[in-house]
C-alpha cells in the first residue's frame, strides 16, 4: 500500500519566531512512524528548520529549472539541498497564477529537483470556472494539466501529486468527499495509463481548506494518500488533529 503523507505548506508565512512550531511538528511526527510528514517552508527558514524537524521532510515551495545563473530572486535545486531541504513543491496554483508558471515550466522544475535527489510534490487543480462546467469537464481539464506537467522519468519513489482545487484553497470551501474521490480516481487512471504499475504506487494528496474538522472524512477516501495543508499547518496545535486523522 501507499504510505500516507501529511504535508504543510507555509506559503509566505513564518519568521524565526515560528521555528518552535517546526520542533513541535517534529515531535508529532515522531509519534507517527507509520506515516510521512513534510513541511514546505519559506526558503529563508529551511537551514534553521532542518535540524529541528526530526523525521519531518523539510522542503522548499518552488525550485528553478536551471542549475544556476542570472535569475534574480530565484532558488535552485542545489541551493535547496545545500540549505538542508529534502524536497520541494512545484506547480502550486499560486505560482501558476502570480508567477505565470506553465505546465512545461513545472515539468522542468520537477525534473531538475529530482536530478538533485529532492522529493517533489507536484500540484494540479482547476479553477471555479472549470468546476462549474461540471465534474467531467473538471476531470478532463485536471488530467490534461497533470499529464502536461509530469516530468520525464516520473517515479513514485520521488514524486507525489497534490490535487488542490483553486476554489478550495484558503476559502474554507472544501471539496465534497464525492468530488475528491471522483477526481482522485480520474488522476489514478491517468497515472496508471502514463506510468504503468508505478502509477498505482504514486501518492495523490488532497489540498484545499483541510482542517482538523474535515481531515478524517477526506483521508479515508479511496486514492487519497494524504493532504497538503496550508493555513492549518502553521501551528502544531492545528496540524496535530490532521496528523492524528491519517
Ligand atoms: P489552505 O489549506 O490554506 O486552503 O491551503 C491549501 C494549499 O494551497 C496548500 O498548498
Amino acid at each position: 500500500g501507499r504510505r500516507k503523507l501529511i504535508a504543510g505548506n507555509w506559503k509566505m508565512n513564518g519568521l524565526k519566531a515560528q521555528l518552535g512550531e517546526v520542533s513541535a511538528i517534529g515531535e508529532l511526527a515522531a509519534g507517527r512512524p507509520d506515516i510521512d510528514v513534510a513541511l514546505f517552508l519559506p526558503a529563508t527558514l529551511i537551514s534553521a528548520a532542518a535540524p529541528l524537524a526530526g523525521t519531518v521532510l523539510v522542503g522548499g515551495q518552488d525550485c528553478h529549472q536551471e542549475e544556476a545563473g542570472a535569475f534574480t530572486g530565484c532558488i535552485s535545486a542545489p541551493m535547496l539541498l545545500g540549505a538542508g531541504a529534502g524536497g520541494t513543491l512545484v506547480g502550486h496554483s499560486e505560482r501558476r497564477t502570480y508567477q505565470h508558471e506553465t505546465n512545461a515550466d513545472v515539468a522542468a522544475k520537477a525534473a531538475r529537483a529530482s536530478q538533485h535527489g529532492l522529493e517533489v510534490v507536484l500540484c494540479v487543480g482547476e479553477t471555479l470556472d472549470t468546476r462549474e462546467q461540471g465534474d467531467e469537464a473538471a476531470h478532463g481539464w485536471v488530467v490534461d494539466q497533470l499529464l502536461a506537467s509530469l516530468p520525464e522519468g516520473a517515479g513514485s519513489g520521488w514524486l507525489t501529486i497534490a490535487y488542490e482545487p483553486v476554489w478550495a484553497i484558503g476559502t474554507g470551501k472544501v471539496a465534497t468527499p464525492a468530488q475528491i474521490a471522483a477526481m482522485h480516481g480520474a488522476l489514478r487512471d491517468a497515472l496508471v495509463e502514463a506510468l504503468g504499475a508505478d502509477g498505482q504506487a504514486m501518492r495523490i494528496l488532497y489540498g484545499g481548506s483541510v482542517s482538523g474538522d474535515n481531515a478524517a472524512d477526506i483521508l479515508h477516501l479511496d486514492n487519497v494518500d494524504g493532504a497538503l495543508v496550508g493555513g492549518a499547518s502553521l501551528s502544531a496545535a492545528k496540524f496535530a488533529p490532521i496528523i492524528a486523522a491519517a
